[in-house]
């Protein structure tokens, strides 16, 4: 029996990185899984390879005739959405001063309006499941600053604040709402990036996406006493600075 047999869930951003990786894990524990992306060759591919259950159907998550469509098709083959996980997510580097308004409210549409937009799509669909659970896919950058980042943080600790009153508002439809909040993880986003960046922390190396994919499913199918929760996956970064400890 899978952790979340007969669940029907959407991964947004799933076809590829940390969402391929909970579409897996998911469909893993017998859940149908929508994997709805912009990135099509790559979403029908992965929706190929985990079988009948799964499906892709193209999400930009800026867009409510897409979110429309995606919950209205998913709802379809598989019954009302259980489980939606806005994992989706761009960033953009830059100080304050050089960053773009137009680079600005790119990230903030994707990472922080499409969530909304998910959420706000996908709640009749959740009460006519009789309860669910939502996955924000946040970032330590919504627990902490970052330089060079501003709206990729802004945008995280937006979702943040995002999950805290959908949590209060949905209790009572039996609807859970969590963030989760991972540190540097091995994915094309990060794909450019120096490994030096993780050497400060307690657990100096990237973690995987099949990591994230474990706590999601957590949150899915167990923590069944948790909402408004933020659950941090960093390998220590957000825990202190290790500099008195140094010689
Ligand atoms: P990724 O770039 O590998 O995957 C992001 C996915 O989102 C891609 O498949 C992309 O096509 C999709 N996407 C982008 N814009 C979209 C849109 N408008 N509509 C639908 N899909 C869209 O990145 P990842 O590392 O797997 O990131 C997944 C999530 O995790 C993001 O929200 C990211 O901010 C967050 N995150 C990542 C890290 C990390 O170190 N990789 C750390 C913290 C948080």
């Amino acid at each position: 029996m899978g952790r979340l047999n007969e669940k029907n869930a959407v991964v947004t951003g799933g076809a590829r990185g940390i969402g391929a990786a909970i579409a897996r894990a998911f469909a893993e524990e017998g859940a149908s899984v929508t994997i709805a992306d912009v990135l099509c060759p790559e979403g029908e591919a992965l929706a190929a390879e985990l079988g009948s259950s799964a499906r892709f159907n193209r999400l930009d998550v800026t867009s409510a005739e897409d979110w429309a469509a995606t919950v209205a098709n998913a709802e379809h083959d598989h019954g009302p959405v259980a489980v939606l996980v806005n994992n989706a997510g761009v960033v953009d580097f830059g100080p304050i001063e050089e960053q773009t308004p137009e680079s600005f409210r790119r990230v903030l549409d994707v990472n922080l309006y499409g969530a909304w937009l998910g959420l706000h799509t996908v709640v009749p669909s959740l009460r006519r499941a009789g309860g669910g659970v939502v996955i924000n896919i946040s970032s330590t950058a919504g627990l902490m600053g970052y330089a060079n980042l501003g709206a990729y943080v802004a945008s995280k600790w937006g979702l943040r604040g995002l999950t805290k009153t959908a949590a209060l508002e949905l209790a009572s439809d039996g609807v859970r709402v969590c963030s989760i909040h991972p540190g540097p993880i091995l994915t094309p986003m990060t794909a450019g990036m120096d490994e030096s960046i993780t050497a400060d922390q307690p657990i100096p190396r990237y973690g995987t996406p099949e990591e994230v994919a474990v706590m999601a499913l957590f949150i899915a199918a167990d923590a069944t006493f948790t909402t408004g929760s933020e659950f941090v996956i960093d390998g220590g970064a957000t825990t202190g600075n290790m500099i008195l400890a140094q010689d």
